[in-house]
């Protein structure tokens, strides 16, 4: 800790800076990070599987089943989708740790990609009592994203508003060209909201508020992978939220011409990077 005051200073101000070492607790959860990391990576085939024959049975009997049944089969495409979601989340965010997730930023249509996204979320919702309303502002301009990761964080803040919605049905996502360029996405909860004191912390890996710890499920990866994605994309990630009305989160995406001008070269017509950073020269794979 320092701590500094000069009784001559005219303004009488103070300046205390204190550091907390937090190696040794961020230690433990890494390690345990990797074993889960280990055990969880195992669950990819099977699951590819499952939700394989979800789909194919799904077609197959779609308009033979009892409403009933349906509903049961729903359910469990839904669950499949969520636990994928759980082991990519899983297997992300130990990628990061070791600076092994790649992006390969593309020029992308964004109203196309969200849409996209929703309509496979949309079930998920319907399956937990919410409704997606979507407000896409005409003719935005290309955005330079992955869209394999961008799909990961839309997936994240919708899960997010499924499970901390509360008793409203509805969760709102927007998307509209900002004065800066930038391409913003909301997505709109009319829940539990979050207090303030604690609204700095939910980014942070491992976070998870005490007061749905007990009864909501997660594990506090959701918005740490979310926001490394974004800043790797030259993004940038907010919440704002009033307890007991509702949050809303939202991230920028940058065009896709004002990516391409700063990093594209004569050689490399691709656009590279880690969630750390950029990388050059760095052949693109994503295991
Ligand atoms: P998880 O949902 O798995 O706990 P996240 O990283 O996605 O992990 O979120 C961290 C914490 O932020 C959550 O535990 C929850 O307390 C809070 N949170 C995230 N999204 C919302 C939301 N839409 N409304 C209220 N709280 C939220």
């Amino acid at each position: 800790m320092a701590a500094y005051y000069n009784k001559n200073n005219p303004d009488q101000t103070e300046t205390i800076v204190t550091l907390f070492d937090k190696t040794t607790s961020y230690s433990k959860d890494d390690d345990a990070l990797g074993f889960i990391a280990l055990a969880v990576h195992e669950l990819r085939t099977p699951l590819t599987i499952l939700r394989g024959y979800i789909e194919v049975l799904e077609d197959e009997l779609s308009g033979k089943l009892s409403p009933e049944l349906a509903s049961f089969m729903q359910k469990m495409h839904a669950s499949s989708q969520q636990l994928s979601s759980f082991v990519s989340n899983i297997l992300n965010v130990a990628r990061i740790e070791e600076n092994q997730l790649f992006l390969q930023l593309h020029e992308e249509n964004w109203e196309k990609v969200l849409k996209n996204i929703l309509s496979d979320m949309a079930l998920r919702a319907q399956v937990h009592g919410k409704k997606l309303e979507a407000n896409i502002q005409p003719n935005l301009p290309a955005v330079g994203i992955d869209s394999v990761s961008m799909y990961e964080v839309v997936g994240n803040l919708i899960d997010n508003a499924i499970k901390y919605g509360g008793k409203s049905d509805k969760i709102i996502i927007r998307s509209y060209l900002r004065d800066d360029g930038t391409v913003e996405t909301t997505v709109q909860d009319f829940g539990v909201g979050i207090s303030d004191s604690i609204l700095g912390n939910l980014f942070e890996k491992f976070y998870r508020n005490h007061r749905s710890r007990t009864h909501v499920g997660g594990t506090g990866l959701g918005l740490y992978l979310s926001k490394a994605i974004v800043n790797a994309h030259g993004g940038h990630i907010w919440v704002q939220s009033k307890e007991g009305q509702g949050s809303v989160f939202g991230f920028t995406l940058q065009q896709y011409s004002q990516l391409a001008d700063k990093s594209k070269t004569a050689d490399n017509s691709d656009i590279q990077r880690t969630a750390h950073g950029w990388i050059k020269n760095h052949s693109f794979y994503r295991r």
